[in-house]
């Protein structure tokens, strides 16, 4: 039985007037589980209306008050996280502890705005001339959109709207509509923890809604993550509009194993990296640099780990990796793979025959070993549990090689050498650095985001400059009634 999935719109349920629908899979069984309509043009107008209608009054609520939504929000996100968790895992496939694990990260930008008294405190400079004062505010942008990806079907909304709606703003979110169900979850859990009907909607689609919301001189501020070509599309359209935007794109993220590295433990980090959730994340690791004499030890123990992946159902016990997203994108991943053979590069370990016993849209894990920096499989990015392997001589190479690559999110590096990792850190160019460390998502109160073509803009999301993002900074200049009169000046003012 397929479920109707619909809009969220002013506090309920809305079905829309768009004609056009999408399907939706369970990843583990191949089967269609829902029937999600899209939003026409019009039923975006509805959103930007419903949206622009609730902010005067939400922007004007207290910070404080703002706050304790969020505290009564993440208390209920706690006590559904259960099946929120089985939503994930039914619509992405991904496992239930994985699915958990993201959650938690997701949580964790909700406390991150349950500090937003503190966090929106502006400056305050005192007697900057005599009698006058300068002070900073810091006030919502207004309308805000946020469009996602199929990966992280709760994180990477969370990222954008808690930070957006402590500060003041209302949104809209445009969910992937390959796992829509999640984000109406949290939709109707923030109308529990007391937050106004209208400042959280949720539209579903695809360009077109997209499109649609770029479009609208109504959207203030647009938040994407994506590929690489979506997330520039988003970002000129957008700014073109005159439209403040962040949108975060691929990723090709290197780790770099170093001779004198525990080999051992750097390999069982690299599984983990590399397979979780099927290399559908966007800080997967997928390209291992190994460095001289790391190189064989490595693919040895990369090898024998990937060939006893457990992989099945996201819902089964001790399931390691889970299905890819749908049939299409799989067929996808075992064309680069077929393209990597042909390139002439070794394919270690093949992971093509593995069915996982059904339909779903499973695949083995692969690894491919004397991978160069010309083969199509290692300049773009395949999202598959595909791990390559590029020998170099010695660092120098290897940070010349991460520094060359189109995409700049994240990058690791494995070693007991204080000097190589500091050096590494020191002159990598993507925004994510790890040292021993092969996902290093910064936590909430840091900034995440990439360089290079992984990311569009100036601000990176949630942290600092997810507060930046979602306000406008403003600044007073004072001078209070009862110090003495100053006569018009007709030259610039300067401060006696
Ligand atoms: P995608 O670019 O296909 O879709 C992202 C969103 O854009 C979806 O909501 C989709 O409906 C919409 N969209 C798709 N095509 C569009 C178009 N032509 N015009 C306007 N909107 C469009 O990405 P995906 O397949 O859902 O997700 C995987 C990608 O996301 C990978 O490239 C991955 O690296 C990237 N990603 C990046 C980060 C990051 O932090 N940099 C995080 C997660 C995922």
């Amino acid at each position: 039985m397929s479920t109707q999935i619909e809009h969220y719109l002013n506090g309920s349920r809305h079905s829309g007037a768009g004609h056009r629908r999408g399907e939706v899979y369970d990843p583990a069984t191949g089967r269609v589980t829902g029937d999600v309509g899209f939003a026409s043009e019009a039923d975006v107008r509805e959103a930007v209306a419903v949206a622009t209608g609730a902010l005067p009054q939400w922007a004007a609520t207290t910070a404080l008050r703002r706050a304790r939504v969020m505290f009564r929000f993440r208390e209920l996100l706690e006590r559904d996280a259960d099946s929120i968790v089985r939503i994930i895992t039914s619509e992405h496939g991904k496992t239930l502890d994985d699915a958990r694990g993201e959650l938690m990260r997701g949580m964790e930008v909700v406390e991150f705005a349950c500090g937003i008294p503190h966090l929106l405190k502006g400056e305050y400079s005192e007697s900057v001339g005599t009698g006058v004062d300068s002070w900073s505010l810091r006030q919502p942008v207004g309308v805000c959109a946020g469009i996602t990806p199929f990966n992280f079907p709760v994180m990477v909304p969370m990222w954008m709207f808690p930070v957006a709606i402590a500060c003041g703003n209302a949104f809209i979110l445009k969910p992937s509509e390959k796992v829509p169900s999640a984000s109406l979850r949290l939709a109707e859990l923030l109308t529990d923890a007391g937050l106004p009907p209208g400042v959280f909607n949720v539209v579903h689609g695809d360009r077109e809604t997209v499109d649609a919301l770029l479009d609208d001189p109504g959207v203030s501020a647009v938040s994407f993550v994506g590929s690489t070509p979506v997330a520039e599309h988003v970002y000129r359209r957008a700014s073109e509009r005159g439209k403040r935007v962040q949108a975060l794109g691929g990723a090709k993220n290197h780790a770099v194993v170093m001779p004198d590295a525990d080999i051992e433990r750097a390999a069982e980090s690299l599984v983990g990296a590399a397979y979780g959730s099927a290399g559908e994340r966007c800080m997967a690791v997928s390209v291992a640099v190994a460095v001289g004499e790391a190189a064989d030890p490595l693919v040895e123990r990369l090898a024998a780990r990937v060939r006893v992946l457990r992989i099945g159902p996201g819902n089964e016990p001790d399931v390691e990796m889970g299905p890819l997203i749908t049939e299409a994108h799989r067929r996808r991943v075992l064309d680069y793979i077929d393209i990597g053979v042909e390139e002439g590069s070794e394919l270690v370990v093949d992971g093509r025959g593995v069915s996982a016993g059904g339909p779903g849209f499973f695949l083995g894990g692969c690894l491919f070993d004397r991978v160069t920096a010309s083969m199509r499989i290692y300049r773009e990015e395949i999202f598959g549990p595909v791990l390559v392997v590029v020998r170099v001589p010695d660092l120098a190479a290897a940070i010349r090689l991460v520094n060359a690559h189109e995409f700049g999110n994240g990058a690791a590096i494995f070693t007991r050498d204080g000097a190589s990792a500091h050096r590494f850190a020191q002159s990598a160019q993507a925004g994510m650095i790890g040292v021993n460390v092969p996902i290093p998502v910064p936590m909430a109160f840091h900034s995440f985001g990439g360089w290079k073509h992984s990311l569009f803009g100036p601000l990176h999301v949630h942290g600092p400059d997810g507060v930046r993002f979602y306000t406008r900074l403003k600044t007073v200049t004072g001078r209070w009634p009862g110090e003495e009169g100053v006569p018009g000046e007709f030259v610039m003012p300067t401060m006696k």
